[in-house]
This record gives C-alpha cells, structure tokens and sequence, in this order.
C-alpha cells in the first residue's frame, strides 16, 4: 500500500519510471471521463472555467490514487500537508509547476520512445479531414495511429500522442493553435517526420496580432521536418516557408510546382484532373468536387504521389474514399427511443468518446450499444476485445448488440445482455421495432458495416422540418461568455421556453455536463421536466404559481418569490416542512414586470427572518435595456438601485446572499456590474443582442425544411390562398414543407421572407399556409427534395427578424413542437 507523498518538481523520466511501476496507463485530464481507475494518472488542469484540483476528492473516492497537481492546498479541504495522509491515505501527489506542461511532457517522453515516421497537420480549416483521409488512403500499406476525431489542442495532442504503441507503424495528428506560442509546446509531442500545412483562413483571429504572425505560429509545428505539403496558390504560407529554408513539397493550380493541376472539370459531383507531377502529365477522377474537398484531397494525392504510389492504385484507393462526417448526431427514433449516430468510424478512441456521450445522457431507460467489429487497433483480437468489453461494462452498457464476425468470436468477454450477429444484414433481417423501446442506443460501426442502413430503420418517418441544434457551437457560446466573467462570478443559465425553442432537457443535460451553476424555467412544469429527465442542477423558477408549491419541493426547484402574495402562498406551502426550501428574491428597479419595489422591502425582511424554513439564495433585478447603448444610464441607475436594495435585504435578512442583474447583453455591456452570478440567456442560442460582439458567437440552431413539388406556373397565373402571389411572366415554383404552425410567421409571405436553397436565395410567393408555401425559384436549380433554410448558417435570424419587425427571441421560440430537433456536434 501507498502512503500519501508529495513529490515536487517531477521530470518525465521520474513519471514515466512510475508509470511503468504501477502499470499507470491512463492519462485523464477530465474527471468525468474516468473509466479505469487503478491505472489512470490524473492531471488537475487549472482551466478558465475549472479547476481540476476540485475533483481530486471524487476521483479518490472511485479509486484514482495518482495525482498531477500544482499545489495540493487547491484540494477542497486540505488545510495543510499533514491533511492528506488523513483524507487520501493510499494517494501518490506529483506536486509540479503546470499539470498541463508535465502531461505535455510526459506525451513527448512518450512519442521519443518511438522511432516510427510521423505526419503534422495544422492550418485554419480542413485538418480532420485530411487527417481522417490521409489515413484512409495509406491504411492498406500501414497501420495508422491518428487523433481521435479533432484532438488537436494543448490537451488533445498529448493525450493522441499517448496512444502511440509499437505495432502502429505510421502516426498523423492534427495540432491547432489559438494563441502564440502555442505551437512550440506541441512540436515536441508531435516530433513530426513530415507536414502539411492545409491553409490559412483569411478571418482576422483574435489570438493574434496578424495573419503573418499566425502563419509564424503555425510553422513552427515544422521547424524540424524532413518535407513539409502545402499549397503554393496561398501566397503568404509559401513565402512564409521559403523564408525559412524548409523543404517543401508544394502543389498549385496555375504555377509550376512539385504537383500543378493543368486542368479541373467538374461534372456530377466528381472533379476530373491533370496534373504534372515528375515531369509527366497524368489524370485522375476525384469523389467529390467542391472547392474545400478537392483541397483536402489535393493535399492527400501530393503525399501519395511523392510515396511513390502507381497511379492506378492510387485511383483505386481515391474511390473509396468515403465522406469524413464531423458530427455525432442524436437523433428521435421509434418507440421513443433516441438515437445517436456515431457511423463515423470505429477504433477504440472514437469509441470511448461515443460512450462518454451516451453515459451522460440523463433520460432514463436502458442504455444499448449497437457496435461493429473494431477496426486498425494494433492489438492482437485477444486483447483488443478484453478492452472493449472494459469500455462497454465501464460505461454502464445495459445492451450489447455485436455486429461483425469478429465481434461474435469474443462474444464470451461481455457480461451484459447482448446478442451478436455476422454482419449487418443479419440484424437487419431479424429487426424487431417492438425489441426497442424507451432507449438511448449508441450505433457505432466501421464504414464497412454501412450502419446508415441501421439508422434508417430507427429513424421515425419525419416531417420534413427539422431545427439542428449545433450543440457544439451552443459550447462555444458558452465559454465566449464565460471568457468574460471574473473566476468568481457563478453562471445561471435561462433555459425557459424550452431552452429558447432550441430543446429542453438536450440543452438542460450539455449544459450540466460544462458544469454552469444554475438553471432557470418560467413554469414550474418545465422544472419537472428536466427534473424527470435527470438533470440535476439547481432550477429557478421565475413564474411560479400559487398552487405549485408542492411539486417545487418535491422535485427541489427553487421559486422566484416577487410579491407578498406569492411570498404568504410559499410560506403556507411550506409552513410545516422541516427541509428548508431555497428561494430567490426578485427585485423591480425599472423593468416594472415582476418583483418586489422599495417599500416592500423592510415587510420581506420581517417575513423572511421569522421563516427559517425558507431560505434566501439569491436576490436579484432585470435590465429593461441593456441592449441598446440608448439606454445605458437608464440600466446604470437599475444597477445603483439594485446594490441598494439588495443591501437593504441582506441587512434584514442577517447572511449574505448572491446579487445578479445582468442578462447576455449586459455581460457585455456592463461588465463591471457581475456581481455574485449573470444570467446568460439568448447569446448561448447565437444572438448577440447589442450586436457589438456578433462575430464572437456562432450558430446554434437552422430551421431547415425540404422542397415538396415543383412546378412551372404560367403567366398570369396566381399561386397560393387570396390568389395573392401573381406571376406576371412564367414561373417555376416550389413548394416547400413550412407552414405558420411550425412557427413560420405569415408576415414572410408574399416577398418578404427569402429562404436559401442550393446556395441561392428565393423569395415566398403568396400567402404562406397553414403547413406548407411556396417559393419563386424560376432560373435555379431546384429539385423535389432539395433541403431548404429557413434561418441559420445562411439566413441570419437577426437580420430576418427585422424584416418582420420583430425580434430573434420570437422566430426562435415560435418554432412549434412538431418541428423535430436534431443536435448535433461540429
Ligand atoms: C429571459 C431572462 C434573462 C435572459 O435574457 P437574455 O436577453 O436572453 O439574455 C435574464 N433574466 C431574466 C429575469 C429573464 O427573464
């Protein structure tokens, strides 16, 4: 057994020397992703928004018994060094500068025990792609090891490169950077052999004074590579690179270069090139023809041309080629069951990954993983299999449905229910929709396995509407917001209105999972909600009715207490009830909608303090107008009134409690008024209300729908109810699948709403309808079944909203319930 010690100032070789002692294998930088507690190390990363020492307690509790930290007086109730023998009697604490750069460096110690060719991709756009095709094209002659999906920051490379065993033959990971200096600490992680630099995005980053600067960043992945692809039409990465002398291997499409395309013709989704590559002009038919993914492969087709590939083999393997999908969609399936689709590919990485999403989410029912054989481990069957069926029972898999021959050999290592099968017809063939009922099922199968045909039979039929929720630009938003925030403040989340139209307890559950401090409802049936659906964060809720005091506390909400009526309707709820309820105390200081004024406050106090059963965590007001500058000494006099008040209560409640005003766009406005806690509302959705810091956020949420008919309307024909759309001269119309009752106003009709579709934008003819209307697309190309956008990616809510005179608060709420959601991660 251990006894607890401290050794400070660690070097790898010291770590690694241990690791090797006590067969620590894991490395684990997030508390939530523990799977195998006995072997893991776990680094206590000082973040922006955690600190890693908070969980040191919870992760000794499940067994972790190797810590990183810096400084053990960050864990929660160690006062002194002689409080850990006391607390964590079996622990080992490395006590170093940076949790971070000893786990940088222990990944390096790793990748220098290793003498295997290594491929670096960075640049603005296209890594994982061409990563995950690169890998693809050389998988027949090498055994790959590469990032998991888009691993490539200061914590995801490192934990890439530990991946590395002596079976791989060939490494390619992907590194991104946001600031300077950034990249010499993953140079010696990545060691790399060879670069590829894909591009550098024209956008002005934040991170860096400038473009030239970036550029300088990012090369220095490459300082010490033997060849390094890149494109030579990006002006300023060529110069950059001749600059320093690296050797190079560039393509162009108009210059002479290592590989220089003659010619591109696109038809039918393919790209038919010649190129001149060694003095001889060649052609080849690439899978996909826009301009992003014929860089990508451009890219690709350098390395193999330079490796010395035929080009018929290389021919051959472009083919195959398959989409590189960047999201895991979750998806509503039959039988209410939920599915996420992971048919993205499938090694033991990616499948850790998957299975940390499943287990967090918080709908109860069973769990089922639906996997295929897992493919490109480097691991003999025997203990690749051993390890899957770790991972599985670990992650409190109830369902286990094996699909490949491989698979089913090992059926014997898993313990949980689970049936097997050869291939993928067989399930298909023996598929039972009643075997599946209330689940949250995983499919994760190699592209060989062709799930996609497993999805389709889950999938219910579905109207042809649907909103995507890009989930992780909902986790961008966050952390824009958060960025702002001094490391005290708390964050409270409005998830009311079924979290901005956007999903209720998907958003609620993400939202748990970044650890915000609060939630806030309207009702106190959308608290039961998300209550039911396991979210178990603390829930304001701003509305509560008098007679709902019962389910408040029996699924521990809090109310929002803003009269003395509500205040005598709580207290008789709660007179008798010997578990204190917690309140919040809602403050008018101009807004004049609810909340207590001035004079209520001494008859609060008196109240309160003669109420021990209630307790008071959080006074608070609203901003009327913090989204317009107009308004500032408006919102500047609410703060003033506020403090005061909130003093006055505090006063005559006795304790201290949390103060909070300001609403997404006074985070940004004020951000000397934050107080204890802000309330972040519509900026996580993507609208940045004052509209100073639109740049900052990103998408949340596109209303998408599909083309139903098309057809040519003749001139002097009407279209639609009222005959109010009129084609003067010959039409061609679509009629797409959105009426006002999936919330699509009918203030777009007739010419004032445009939609996007195909890459081109098409005004509303006519009335819209009640499920459906119908657009101009004459001149375009528009078939039955194109997708169309609504608002999102390409339509700008904001701007759109505007055109009705609204705001986006509405078009985002009024997308009604029937309108399918799908969230998603890119
Ligand atoms: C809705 C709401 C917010 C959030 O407002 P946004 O403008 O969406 O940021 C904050 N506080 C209260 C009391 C709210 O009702």
């Amino acid at each position: 057994m251990l006894t607890s010690r401290i050794v400070a100032g660690i070097i790898p070789a010291q770590v690694l020397q241990y690791t090797q002692d006590y067969t620590a294998q894991h490395l684990l930088t997030d508390s939530r992703k523990m799977l195998h507690p006995a072997s893991s190390v776990f680094f206590a990363i000082k973040g922006a928004f955690h600190n890693g020492h908070t969980y040191v307690p919870v992760l000794y509790a499940k067994g972790v018994r190797q810590f990183i930290l810096e400084d053990v007086l960050y864990i929660p109730e160690v006062k002194s060094v002689a409080d850990l023998n006391i607390l964590f009697p079996e622990a080992n604490f490395w006590q170093v500068e940076s949790s971070l750069r000893a786990l940088q460096q222990l990944a390096a110690y790793h990748r220098s025990r290793f003498s295997l060719p290594v491929f670096a991709i960075t640049g603005s756009n296209g890594k994982t792609i061409v990563k995950e095709w690169l890998a693809q094209l050389l998988s027949p002659d090498e055994l790959v090891c590469k990032s998991p999906r888009s691993y490539n920051s200061q914590i995801g490379v490192p934990l890439s490169v530990w991946q590395l065993n002596e079976h791989h033959t060939l490494g390619i990971f992907e590194a991104g950077i946001s600031k300077p200096a950034e990249m010499e600490y993953l140079r010696p992680i990545i060691k790399p052999t060879y670069g590829i630099f894909t591009n550098i995005g024209s956008a002005h980053n934040q991170g860096f004074a400038s473009r030239q600067q970036k550029i300088a960043e990012k090369l220095k992945l490459f300082t010490e590579v033997e060849l390094l692809f890149y494109c030579q039409d990006h002006t300023s990465i060529h110069e950059a690179v001749q600059a320093q002398g690296l050797p190079a291997f560039t393509w162009s499409r108009s210059q002479p270069a290592n590989l220089q395309i003659i010619s591109c013709r696109v038809a039918g989704g393919q790209a038919n090139i010649t190129f001149r590559f060694a003095g001889e002009e060649q052609g080849l038919l690439l899978p996909y023809a826009d301009e992003a993914s014929i860089e990508n492969m451009m890219h690709c087709l350098a390395v193999l041309l330079w490796r010395g590939l035929p080009i018929d083999e290389i021919q051959h393997r472009l083919n195959k080629l398959l989409p590189v999908a960047m999201r895991l969609e979750m998806k509503e399936a039959i039988n209410n069951c939920y599915l996420i689709d992971d048919t993205y590919n499938n090694d033991l990485a990616g499948l850790g990954i998957a299975l940390d999403l499943l287990l967090h989410q918080p709908r109860q029912g069973k769990k089922t993983l639906i996997l295929s054989d897992v493919l490109q481990s480097g691991l003999s069957d025997e203990i690749l299999y051993r390890q899957v069926a770790d991972v599985v029972k670990s992650k409190k898999i109830d369902r286990l449905i094996g699909i490949g021959a491989t698979i089913s050999r090992h059926q014997d290592k898993f313990e949980q229910e689970s049936q097997f099968y050869t291939d993928t017809d067989e399930f298909l063939n023996d598929f039972k929709p009643d075997n599946f009922r209330n689940e949250t099922i995983l499919v994760k199968g190699a592209r060989i396995f062709q799930f996609e045909q497993i999805v389709a039979v889950f999938q219910r039929k579905v109207h042809g509407t649907v909103l995507e929720v890009n989930l992780d630009a909902l986790v961008h938003n966050l952390n824009y917001y958060r960025a702002k925030l001094q490391p005290a403040t708390k964050i409270m989340v409005m998830v009311k209105a079924f979290a901005y139209g956007s999903g209720s307890y998907e958003i609620a559950n993400i939202l748990q999972f970044h650890r915000v401090d609060y939630l806030a409802v309207a009702y106190t049936d959308e608290g039961v909600h998300l209550r039911e659906n396991g979210i178990s964060l603390p829930i304001m809720v701003m509305n509560p009715s008098p007679d709902s005091f019962a389910k408040i506390q029996q699924y521990h909400l809090e109310p929002e207490i803003y009269s003395l009526e509500i205040l005598q309707a709580c207290l008789a709820a709660t007179q008798n009830k010997s578990q204190p309820l917690n309140i919040h105390i809602k403050l008018d200081t101009g807004m004049h909608r609810l909340g207590f004024t001035p004079e209520d406050l001494a008859t609060v106090a008196q109240i309160l303090k003669a109420a021990p059963q209630l307790r008071v965590v959080s006074t608070f007001s609203h901003l009327a107008g913090a989204d317009e500058a107009l308004h500032n000494s408006f919102s500047q006099e609410q703060v003033k009134q506020f403090r005061e008040m909130a003093a006055q209560l505090e006063a005559g409640l006795g304790y201290p409690v949390l103060k909070h005003i300001l609403n997404s766009a006074g985070i940004v406005r004020f951000p000397e008024h934050q107080l204890n806690m802000v309330r972040l509302g519509i900026g996580l959705y993507g609208v940045e209300a004052t509209g100073q810091e639109q740049e900052g956020l990103r998408t949340v949420g596109t209303l998408k729908t599909t083309v139903s008919q098309v057809k040519e309307v003749p001139a002097g024909e009407t279209v639609g109810y009222s005959r109010r759309g009129v084609a003067a001269t010959p039409k061609k119309i679509a009629t797409i699948a959105i009426g006002y009752a999936d919330g699509y106003d009918r203030r777009f009709g007739n010419g004032v709403g445009q939609v996007w579709v195909n890459g081109q934008l098409a005004p509303i003819i006519g009335n819209i309808c009640m499920d459906m209307c119908m657009v101009d697309v004459t001149g375009l190309s528009v078939h039955v079944g194109d997708a169309v956008e609504i608002f999102g990616e390409h339509r700008n809510i904001t701007q759109l909203a505007q055109t009705i005179g609204t705001i986006p608060y509405e078009l985002l709420t009024n997308v009604s319930a029937r309108v399918k959601r799908i969230f998603f991660a890119a």
